[in-house]
């Protein structure tokens, strides 16, 4: 008898947890074909185009409805509009005449009509709407050819049996589908701690391992996993005595967090007696529950991109409003920070292309877009002010560079909220505006900001990325992204005592806030708040809870003035024996 081997492969911590399951892969099919083929039999290739475009038909529909079921009538109605395109009747004619005219294979004329359709749609750069329908076109496209070609294309939204999906990469839109009630985890070939697939995986509570650099190659579908998120380690069919061993990590993961839960209502508090405030980050209305659950004393952070991202078209001015009233009501008086739309880098729109850039992390994106581009920022302004009525709200601008830019943005700010002022709308008096440091440059001059902001939220995934100039998504590039390098503190440090100086408030929302080698060192920074995944906020409470700040005031200063990382993390450690 042989006896097979389990296969490991190792990769990056991203979300803690074990899961076990069977494979999901998550990976286009190749869907490449013969370019231009000519072919003699013509209406053999518009059989194979009937075929096709009804099978593409059969599967819109049954995904519509699982949709409808699974993720409501509003999550369904882009593939509505999937069926409508599918059988608009210029559409099939041209596709149609390319065969005749043309005497090329169905993929063919499908591609260079649906070509024809984006290209045209994507000129018309300032209307969203045909932006929207650009992107529908590109899907249809896809889901005929594949049908041409014989391969099924995989669909996270309809994932509902327990898998644990495994992916080249995911982008935060494919993450965003996945239904925590059946991914038990994820493994990705790329990805970083910090990229926003591995934030997403941390507030879904869902075990994630990511650039593992051979995931793809090594795992078939179908196949049992144990995904070890807190360890990085992914076991390929594991044996019999290794699936007790996990099931047992399993059980000890939920009696820590078990533990844990009899902090929810408790302040977050350090040993002798200080009082941090330890909040939660947000990406949409549906992460609520999660702030609530986990007893964070705030959201630090509403990464309102989503609210575009999750939608197959810009969210309108009350739909952003319901979506703020609804957060702000739920703290309960308790302040919610939102961020205006961050959208650019890795979080991109499939109903709104950016332009083509070599470098868009350095590019055109946040309030670039929103200073550009003001009347998508101008409603979302409108929808926050008038939402101020229903609690706490705090706004903040994402990747300020320069003063000039916040000076700019507040003005915008002003306009929309003087003429709804003047409509009679009513507006709270006590609205905050801020800005995220997460660029060195406002990180240097955050003196000279302190002046004239209400406060500082501390952007550390992208504060990292910038200095250490690595990309927080790349793997190989992973061992520069270093939280604890004296560069960062130093920089942390310049920015805490700039806002006490002028006696302003800083937060973090970066990942490092609920980083446990990171909390120390920045109870002793005097950092005011901690804004994390909803998940981290109890093993934060319980860390603080363990700590004295007259302890961690020494250990700040002593870690800044460390020449490595390494030597940061071992001084930590030195101090929680
Ligand atoms: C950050 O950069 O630290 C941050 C919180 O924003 P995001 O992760 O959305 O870029
Ligand atoms: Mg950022």
């Amino acid at each position: 008898m042989t006896e097979t081997q389990t296969k490991k492969l190792k990769g990056i911590a991203a979300s803690d947890g074990v899961g076990i399951a069977k494979s999901y892969l998550l990976v286009d099919p190749d869907l490449s074909f013969s370019y231009n083929q000519k072919v003699s039999d013509l209406d053999n290739e518009k059989d194979r185009l009937d075929k096709a475009l009804a099978d593409s038909k059969d599967d819109l529909q049954k995904i519509k409805a699982k949709a409808e079921k699974n993720l409501g009538k509003d999550e369904a109605e882009v593939f509505e509009a999937h069926l409508t395109i599918l059988s608009d009747p210029e559409m099939i004619a041209a596709i149609q005449a390319q065969i005749t005219d043309n005497s090329i294979n169905a993929e063919s004329a499908v591609k260079n009509v649906t070509d024809h359709y984006v290209a045209t749609f994507e000129a018309m750069k300032d209307n969203a709407y045909m932006q929207e329908r650009a992107g529908d076109i590109r899907d249809i496209a896809k889901r005929i050819i594949s049908h041409l070609l014989g391969v099924s294309l995989p669909n996270p939204a309809l994932i509902n049996e327990e898998v644990i999906v495994v992916a080249h990469d995911l982008t935060p839109s494919d993450t965003a589908q996945l239904d925590p009630q059946f991914v038990r985890g994820i493994v990705t070939d790329m990805g970083g701690r910090t990229a926003h697939a591995s934030i997403m995986a941390r507030s879904l509570e869902i075990p994630a391992v990511v650039g593992t650099g051979n995931a793809i190659d090594n795992i078939k579908n179908g196949v049992n996993l144990i995904v070890d998120g807190g360890a990085g380690d992914v076991l390929v069919d594991p044996n019999q005595e290794e699936e007790i061993v996990y099931a047992r990590k399993v059980g000890e993961y939920y009696a820590r967090k078990r533990q844990q839960a009899e902090l929810r209502d408790k302040p977050s508090q350090s040993a002798d007696g200080i009082h941090f405030d330890v909040n939660a980050n947000i990406g949409s209305p549906k992460d609520l529950d999660a702030v609530v659950k986990n007893g964070a004393e705030g959201i630090g952070l509403f990464r309102t991109e989503f609210l575009f991202i999750d939608s197959d078209h810009l969210p309108t001015e009350d739909e952003q409003f319901e979506s703020y009233k609804a957060a702000l009501q739920a703290l309960k008086g308790k302040p919610v920070t939102v961020r205006t739309m961050d959208i650019g880098g890795d979080k991109q729109l499939s109903y709104w292309k950016l332009p083509k850039e070599d470098n868009p992390f350095l590019g055109y994106r946040a309030i670039r877009i929103s200073l550009k581009q003001d009347d998508i920022f101008r409603t979302q302004l409108r929808a926050l002010l008038r939402a101020s009525v229903y609690g706490d709200l705090w706004i903040m601008f994402p990747m300020i560079a320069t003063l000039q830019e916040f000076r700019d943005a507040k003005k915008i700010y002003e306009e929309e909220r003087d003429r709804l002022v003047k409509n009679g709308t009513k507006i709270a008096d006590n609205i905050k505006l801020g800005i995220m440091v997460e660029i060195p440059a406002s990180a240097v001059l955050a003196d000279q900001f302190a002046k004239e902001v209400d406060f500082f939220s501390i952007g550390t995934n992208d504060l990292i990325q910038y200095t250490m100039a690595a990309d927080r998504g790349n793997d190989r590039v992973s061992y520069l992204y270093q939280p604890y390098n004296p560069a960062i503190l130093r920089l942390i440090k310049h920015v805490i005592e700039s806002a006490h100086n002028e006696k302003k408030f800083v937060a973090m929302c970066g990942e490092m806030a609920g980083d446990p080698v990171a909390v120390p060192i920045l109870m002793g920074l005097g950092l005011d708040e901690f804004s994390m995944s909803a998940s981290s906020v109890l093993p934060t409470r319980s860390l603080m809870k363990s700590l004295k700040v007259s302890d961690m005031k020494e250990l700040a200063e002593k870690s800044v003035n460390q020449q490595t990382n390494q030597q940061v993390i071992d001084l930590v450690k030195s101090y929680q024996k």
